[in-house]
């Protein structure tokens, strides 16, 4: 592994990370200890390293690479709008045509009634807008006292401010503290905390979670509830069947806008375009980003229901925008991306040929002795690491997500652990041959994992 590299730029660059690069989400010491595992270049499912090492790369990036590395299109696209021009913002009754042709077909692909979009740089700031829009949205409405949003435990909404405070990550909240008004309800995580509920009453138990809550606060004082359709980043949770009907129907009771958190589900990786459209929700925001630009380029957003928007254009000034709020050089690339997803048919083919094979190869890992539960949807899957398959007790205190990770970065695959959760969510157009390679590089090290926790 680089960290044990020879080779002198390699070293060189390690020395880099070490004296000057503060790295997101790390702990330093133990980085410059080790230094970083240097990524030089990708095609399409694949990395290399500046060992000359390839990589099947598991998770597109960060759950971004929707249509794989080294597609010249969209370099060109953004080369082209460059030359053109380069930036201009979008405040002051000013607009181009990149960000005007985006807005409109991103409400081509959405939910029925969802046709207006605030761009920003990122899906944290799209949530940052989120959470500013509704507060002003209940104001408008004469009901200041409309602020308290309810979000999940263990969910995931990004690492601004108001992203991780709406974000239910402890680790998170202990640095910096946490923005006022936003609370907190257990995830429908059946695997990790459904004790001895069949998974279909503990998704009904995890959602009634949320009525409890809009009573506890009180209605008048709640502005929404936000929620990713599956969790990412808290582990790819994905909710037992009976948890989505059972919200929908208690967001039917009350009068609160829904927030769905679509920056991984969004653009193709369920097999739909949304996750909101998997699950027949009916969200009146909509937070992006990830999957609209494939990750080639910085852009995020918010999408805004006609029934928020009404009430918006009433409300006066918005006082809120970012520089970089559609910019033009981003919006031409994700206009790019998405003329790719469909002329291609690629969210076409994941539903109809890819996902169904990767879920099916990927349950063929349930009968490994190391495997508690595998689950999945589209191209979402979680790998559970147990001690006992049957009482899906653990292996205490040993880290075997983080051994298995190992294994994995050893072997030429990124899967990524969260606790002994490993994850994956590779490129929408990985074919089933690299299916194949994903599979079985993951049994490997399942297998090598298994090794190391009996030694
Ligand atoms: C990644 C992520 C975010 C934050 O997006 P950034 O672009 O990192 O700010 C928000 N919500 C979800 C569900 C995410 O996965």
């Amino acid at each position: 592994m680089s960290s044990s590299s020879n080779n002198p730029q390699t070293l060189k660059w390690q020395a880099m990370s070490r004296d000057h690069h503060l790295a997101p989400f790390t702990d330093y010491q133990q980085l410059s200890d080790k230094g970083p595992r240097i990524i030089v270049r990708a095609d399409g499912v694949y990395l290399w390293d500046s060992e000359g090492e390839k990589i099947l790369d598991g998770m597109a990036g960060l759950w971004c690479v929707a249509i794989g590395y080294g597609r010249d299109e969209l370099a060109d696209a953004a080369s082209k709008q460059m030359k053109e021009l380069p930036f201009y913002n979008t405040f002051f009754n000013t607009a181009h045509p990149p960000v005007l042709e985006l807005a409109k077909t991103i409400a081509e692909l959405t939910p029925e009634g969802m046709n207006h979009v605030f761009f920003t740089g990122s899906g944290s700031e799209g949530n940052d807008t989120m959470l500013r829009m509704v507060r002003h949205y209940w104001a408008i409405k004469g009901q200041p006292d409309k602020k308290v949003i309810i979000s999940r435990i263990n969910g995931y909404h990004g690492s601004t401010f108001a992203g991780s405070s709406l974000g239910g990550m402890q680790g998170m909240h202990d640095q910096g503290g946490v923005v006022p008004g936003i609370v907190h309800i257990p995830q429908p995580y059946w695997f990790g905390e459904g004790g001895d509920k069949t998974p279909e009453a503990f998704g009904i138990w995890a959602a009634e979670q949320l009525e409890a809550k809009i009573l506890e606060v009180g209605e008048a004082n709640v502005a929404a509830f936000i929620a990713e359709p599956i969790q990412g980043a808290g582990g790819v949770i994905i909710p037992p069947d009976s948890y989505w009907p059972k919200i929908r129907e208690i967001l039917a009771k009350y009068d609160i806008l829904f927030v769905a958190d679509e920056v991984i589900c969004g653009f193709g990786r369920t097999g739909e375009w949304f996750g909101s459209d998997y699950y027949g929700n009916q969200p009146d925001l909509m937070t992006i980003a990830k999957g609209l630009t494939s990750g080639y380029i910085p852009m995020g957003g918010l999408i805004v229901s006609d029934k928020v928007f009404d009430v918006l254009k009433t409300g006066g000034d918005f006082n809120h925008g970012f520089t970089y709020s559609g910019h033009p050089v981003a919006a031409a690339v994700a206009l790019e991306n998405i003329r790719i997803l469909r002329d291609e048919k690629i969210i076409e083919r994941v539903r109809e040929e890819t996902a169904p094979y990767l879920q099916k190869r990927l349950r063929e890992l349930a009968d490994h002795p190391l495997v508690g539960e595998v689950r999945g949807v589209g191209m979402l899957g979680a790998i559970e690491l147990v001690q006992n398959k049957q009482s899906r007790e653990r292996y205490v205190g040993k880290g075997a997500g983080m051994i298995c990770r190992g294994h994995c970065f050893a072997n030429g695959l990124i899967m990524r652990a969260v606790g002994d959760t490993m994850i994956i969510a590779p490129p929408l157009v990985i074919s089933k041959t690299e299916i194949d390679e994903l599979i079985d590089k993951a049994r490997l090290c399942l297998d090598l994992t298994l090794q190391d926790l009996q030694k």
